[in-house]
């Protein structure tokens, strides 16, 4: 059995169409969920523009909220009625990686989040009986997702799910890079190259944290002015000015930390140039694939013990971090609303990816129904 719903397919790449699909009802161990928002991440742009290349057909979107409408046999962490924030990358906590605080790394679930379909191979999704892939493990531009029942994260009854919604990729991402990543200590400098949804999450990161400087870097205008009001120190324009050496007058030594936030490969070659011997650069955005860096190795890394780290979704444990974001935003430490700039019904998602294509504002969100 299953249902049928609609879905924003991409066909190809760059043909979104909105239409009906099927998904199945949840298998043991995997919960449905009536999707309420979603939004827009540049994960999902650079597969529908191709810089990161994936399989057709497929329903992207991986930051959505929503309402438990069924669950399968031997569910227990979730009930229907439940509100719910989703993660696309949930964690088995029995394997190698999750054995060893790691869970991004889960051996069951990490794989699945680049076959865009379950751990088996296959897809809750399909049309006129063939598959559809869930792309970025959720396909959150639907009415439905079948997720397992580690990504389906409650939330008190009282959340906004509009806001929350965000937290399953930016915050996740952006706040998780620095205090579980990086762990950013008190009073420590860090730099954010890219005010976009996640660099906003980040420089929130950091002001949570403590940091006693944090540079914003970007080279729009109304993105390093809501940089500024999410608590950044100081925001920079790179078209006028020469980061590095702005990092250097300001700090003497150079930064802590820097975070690539941008998805641009150039940029983590310059983010090791802006921190101080034995500083720290996270590699935060996911540039296009075929992108690589080049740096010497004797004055980039070995003299001077920098540290290169890779960063996926923010180290975050899901069932520790999402339940620990939304008190801090419910404590008014961490605001979400103000990181959701746009929102389009789901009728309108070529609109709403255009608008990050286009950097115009921090987060667009498909709203996918009334919660
Ligand atoms: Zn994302
Ligand atoms: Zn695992």
């Amino acid at each position: 059995m299953g249902r049928g719903m609609q879905a924003a397919v991409l066909e190809a790449q760059g043909t979104l169409e909105v239409g009906p699909i099927e998904i199945e009802d949840p298998r043991p161990g995997e919960v449905l969920v009536k999707v309420t928002d979603c939004g827009v991440c540049h994960s999902d742009l650079s597969i529908v523009d191709g810089a990161v290349p994936g399989p057709t057909p497929v329903v992207l979107g991986h930051e959505a909220a929503g309402v438990v409408e069924a669950v399968g046999p031997g569910v227990t962490q979730v009930h229907p009625g439940d509100k719910a924030v989703l993660t696309p990358l949930p964690s088995c906590g029995r394997c190698y990686f999750c054995t060893r605080s790691q869970p991004t790394l889960c051996a069951e679930y990490s794989p699945a989040l680049f076959l865009n379909a379950r751990p088996d191979g296959t897809s809750p999704l399909s049309r006129d009986g063939a598959p559809v892939f869930r792309g970025v493990g959720m396909g959150g531009w639907a009415e439905y997702v079948v997720l397992p029942q580690e990504g389906v994260i409650k939330v008190d009854d009282d959340t906004d799910l509009a806001e929350a919604c965000v937290i399953g990729c930016a915050v996740q991402t952006g706040v998780g890079a620095v205090l579980n990543t990086a762990r950013v200590e008190a009073g420590a400098t860090v730099v954010v190259l890219g005010a976009g949804g996640i660099g906003v999450a980040a420089i929130q990161g950091a002001r949570l944290a403590g940091a006693s400087v944090i540079v914003s870097v970007d080279p729009v205008a109304e993105r390093r002015e809501a940089a500024l009001r999410f608590g950044a120190t100081h925001a920079v324009d790179p078209g006028d000015t020469d980061v590095t050496a702005y990092c250097f007058d300001l700090t003497k030594v150079g930064m802590d930390y820097a975070f690539e936030a941008a998805g641009q490969a150039a940029l983590i070659e310059q983010a090791i140039t802006t921190v101080r011997l034995g500083g720290t650069v996270v590699c935060v955005g996911a540039p296009p694939v075929a992108q690589g860096i080049s740096i010497p190795m004797v004055v980039g890394f070995t003299i001077t013990e920098k540290r290169l780290i890779g960063c996926l979704l923010g180290s975050v444990h899901a069932q520790r971090d999402i339940p620990r974001f939304l008190a801090l935003a419910k404590a008014g430490r961490l605001d979400l609303a103000g990181m959701i700039t746009d929102r389009y019904p789901l009728a309108e998602v070529d609109a709403a990816v255009d608008n990050l294509r286009q950097r115009r504002g921090l987060r667009t969100a498909v709203q996918v129904a009334a919660s």
